[in-house]
């Protein structure tokens, strides 16, 4: 038997876009570059792993138009509320502890389909990035490409 590793033919293709955002409810379209580093990446099929090095930001998709970024904010307002009481204020003495509760419930990563060369998404299902925290931050965001 011929191991199966003879016919690995697996790549990995890291790619860093890196991006100034507004701070809180900055909400921005990564897709193109997502495509653009798996076109990059010559794999035709494996998956595009999205992730935000951080933890007052989030990776997601959503049908990205503005009536939805506004649910969205307003949502996760309802959710952790900016004015609640944060015990992570309270003993690093800044204002964003609602930031990183909003960054964990989304979570830093999303992982897309690559297939056939393009990726797996829906017309309306763009990859953003979620700014979270109260102040403009420097991104990185890190996207791998693994697979043949
Ligand atoms: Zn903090």
């Amino acid at each position: 038997m011929i191991p199966s590793s003879r016919y690995n033919t697996r790549m990995t293709h890291t790619h860093t876009v890196r991006l100034t955002t507004k701070g809180e409810g900055d909400i921005r379209d990564l897709t193109p570059e997502v495509a653009r580093a798996a076109e990059a990446s010559g794999i035709q099929n494996g998956i595009a792993a999205v992730f935000v090095v951080g933890s007052t930001a989030a990776v997601t998709t959503i049908e990205f138009e503005p009536g939805l970024v506004e649910d969205l904010g307003r949502t996760l307002e309802q959710l952790a509320p900016r004015d609640a009481h944060h015990a992570h204020e309270a003993r690093w003495h800044d204002d964003n502890g609602h930031s990183h509760i909003r960054a964990s419930i989304i979570g830093p990563t999303v992982c897309v389909p690559v297939a056939n060369g393009s990726l797996a998404l829906g017309t309306w299902q763009q990859v953003v990035l979620c700014e979270f925290d109260t102040r403009p931050r420097e991104r990185t965001v890190i996207v791998q490409v693994v697979g043949d």
